[in-house]
């Protein structure tokens, strides 16, 4: 009978995957929406809380026949991989979330850091990176949709406002 991996086109060489640190405050949570950007790359929070980042691109060593054209010499990664624990076999890896678009992403950033703050973060950081004023900014996010507080989300101090006074006060000493 033919092995799991004569029938499989390699499914497993075809993408890798490593963790990232959980975003936590609207920058980094940006950083992820930017990856989103990028195809074939997706973004998930396993069964333990742990972020991690997946990016389709298949492994040059795969060949034409699917199979590893460096066998002898391929990386420890593979060859701690088998059938046991392939996906081909069981493709239910029990994510609490997957992200497979910038949009998703931007949905839980939301839920999480909450719209106001959210809102807040979006229009100090796009202010400061086209050099304008939060207020010309909040009117701009306002105009084109992007704030769906409908503009509740004042332009005052933001929790990293604070975090960054905070810090400033610290240097000062
Ligand atoms: S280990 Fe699984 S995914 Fe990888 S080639 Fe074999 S059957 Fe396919
Ligand atoms: S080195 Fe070989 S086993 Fe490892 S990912 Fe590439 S083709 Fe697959």
């Amino acid at each position: 009978m033919a092995s799991l991996c004569e029938t499989c086109k390699g499914l497993c060489c075809r993408y890798f995957c490593f963790q990232i640190d959980e975003p936590d405050d609207y920058e980094e949570f940006e950083d992820v929406r930017w990856y989103l950007y990028h195809e074939g790359v997706s973004v998930h929070i396993d069964e333990d809380g742990d972020w991690f980042i997946q990016i389709m691109n298949p492994c040059q060593a795969l060949d034409e026949n699917y199979r590893c054209s460096v066998y002898e010499d391929r990386p420890l990664i593979c060859r701690g991989y088998s059938t046991e624990n392939c996906e081909v076999l069981d493709d239910d890896y029990g994510y609490r979330e997957e992200f497979t678009s910038p949009d998703q992403l931007a949905a839980y950033a939301r839920k999480t850091l909450g719209d106001e703050e959210f809102e807040k973060e979006m229009i100090k950081h796009r202010a400061k990176a086209h050099g304008m004023k939060k207020k010309h900014m909040r009117e701009h996010l306002l105009r084109v949709g992007l704030l769906s507080s409908g503009g509740t989300a004042k332009p005052g101090l933001s929790s990293s406002d604070k975090k960054d006074k905070k810090r400033g006060k610290k240097k000062k000493k």
